[in-house]
């Protein structure tokens, strides 16, 4: 690789400020990763499309001084359910294969005028449900760290392509955990934003009561720089708030967490915690309380049945938003001979261009909903997510965040839990309950477990309270110097392509 290869080491934050001194231009940033993702990621597969066009297009006008911000010129990976306009969107999934967006995304236009570069799409389970990229219509992702292991899912190809520095930001989307648990187990940072708190529209629906897209980066600096810019009201999500973005770039550069009340989830330990997990989270908590604040144990009862309400509630969402693929509106068509029915054509497209989970989803969520059954399964599991908002807002009187481990366990090996759906569920244990309650929760690498293998620390904030996130993100981050975790991986990869 070319000696612009060390430009792909910096961190967004870095990279902007060069750039806005004209140390660097844009074109050559931009130049920089995708030459790195040329030599890397026919191992890595995280990207399903690279624009390399757009990319330089969107550079240049960086250099022309045409846009201007804090991160101007700093390339990103946008998770491949966000649309954009012209370029090419499957969410993962064969159904939408050859589809050319009409429309970009609200985050999409807001990060274009803040002078962002997309590279391209990156890979991800289909429709975003799953927890390792096993289930991307397009093959699986690679975890850098280790090549025969996953980086996670669903939003696997962003953080794989954040870890691997192909791209020093990253956008994902979280129904259940996919940017954190992706996050978690790639040693990198990741955030799902308060529900509403960025806009939903262009984002391709899974479960549209707990979506939401949210910033992947190396540091937490980098992370809450992006939230700023894709926060905020958007009047064509009726769902979006309309509320000042909380103060997550003031947070993230204070990280004092003196005085702040820390509670630490009862319920998140024990059995089916791997032990370096385990030590990693306590010694981060034991770092928390010698930097000032007050650790309290909190119990949170109704979380033990998140799951289960999650895999009611998800599926049933999921069933009625993918009705939407009926061969007739976008990508894929199957068995139109000219006399087939519609409804043939609309039966073999569907078969054809969905995979096993999607239609495993559609099934549970049809049958959820269904009229003899609705109450039991459906109405049962949204009294669950009411006692679990309940347990946030009781936990919430008491403390400012709540922390756990971020996933059970490090990234598992690909093909160990895609034959058993419940283990791959289980990888999304402990962040979950945030979707259902809708607050905000980050994942921020906390050292290694003993496989050598990152480890991540989650933190859940109250509706609104984001910044909170970034505060101890940002003190754990300084003090257990995890941004230099990777590294390892830089020094590794360098090696394998100099
Ligand atoms: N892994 C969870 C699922 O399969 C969460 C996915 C997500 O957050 N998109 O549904």
């Amino acid at each position: 690789m070319s000696g612009d290869s060390e430009l792909c080491r910096l961190e967004a934050s870095e990279l902007a400020k060069r750039i806005a001194d004209r140390d660097v231009s844009a074109v050559e940033v931009a130049q920089a990763h995708l030459d790195r993702i040329a030599a890397l990621d026919t191992a890595y597969h995280a990207f399903l499309h690279v624009d390399v066009d757009g990319a330089l297009a969107q550079a240049k006008r960086v250099d022309a001084g045409e846009v201007e911000g804090p991160l101007a010129g700093v390339p990103l990976a946008l998770k491949d359910v966000i649309v954009t306009r012209g370029v090419p969107t499957t969410a993962g999934s064969r159904i939408l294969e050859g589809w050319l967006p009409p429309y970009d995304a609200t985050i999409v236009e807001r990060m274009r005028d803040a002078g962002i570069v997309v590279l391209g799409k990156t890979n991800m389970d289909e429709f975003a449900m799953g927890s390792s990229t096993e289930h991307s219509g397009y093959g699986a992702a690679h975890n850098p760290w280790d090549l025969d292991r996953t980086p996670g899912g669903s939003g696997g190809g962003s953080a794989a392509a954040v870890a691997g520095f192909l791209a020093p930001l990253g956008i994902g989307t979280d129904t259940g955990g996919s940017i954190r648990q992706p996050a978690a187990v790639t040693g990198t940072v990741g955030i799902k934003p308060t529900y509403g708190g960025v806009s939903r529209y262009g984002l391709i629906a899974f479960s549209s009561s707990l979506d939401q897209a949210g910033p992947c980066a190396r540091t937490v600096l980098d992370a809450a720089l992006l939230h700023e810019v894709i926060a905020g009201h958007d009047s064509r999500d009726s769902t979006s708030i309309d509320a000042p973005v909380p103060p997550v770039v003031d947070a993230a550069r204070d990280g004092d967490v003196s005085g702040m009340r820390i509670g630490v989830v009862k319920e998140f330990a024990g059995d089916g915690y791997q032990s370096g997990v385990t030590a990693r989270f306590d010694e981060a908590v034991a770092t928390l309380a010698g930097l000032g604040a007050e650790v309290i144990e909190v119990s949170c009862p109704h979380f033990d049945y998140a799951l289960a309400a999650y895999y009611l509630i998800a599926p049933s969402e999921a069933s009625s938003n993918l009705a939407r693929y009926d061969a007739m509106r976008y990508g894929l068509r199957v068995g139109d001979d000219g006399e087939a029915s519609a409804e043939a054509v609309m039966a073999a497209t569907r078969e054809a261009g969905f995979g096993a989970e999607v239609k495993r989803r559609i099934i549970l969520g049809t049958y959820a909903l269904s009229a003899g059954y609705y109450d039991a399964y459906y109405g049962q599991a949204q009294k669950v997510r009411t006692l679990i908002k309940r347990d946030f807002e009781s936990a919430f009187e008491q403390v400012d965040v709540l922390v756990s481990p971020t996933t059970p366990t490090t990234a598992f090996k690909l093909g160990e839990r895609v034959d058993d759906p419940l283990s791959m569920y289980l990888a999304d244990l402990c962040t979950i309950p945030s979707n259902l309650y809708g607050g905000p929760a980050m994942s921020v690498p906390c050292g290694l477990s003993d496989d050598g293998l990152p480890v991540g620390f989650q933190v859940m904030a109250p509706v609104l309270a984001d910044d909170r996130l970034y505060r101890v993100g940002a003190a754990l981050e300084q003090a257990l110097g995890t941004a230099a975790l990777l590294d390892e991986v830089w020094r590794r990869d360098h090696a394998a392509t100099s």
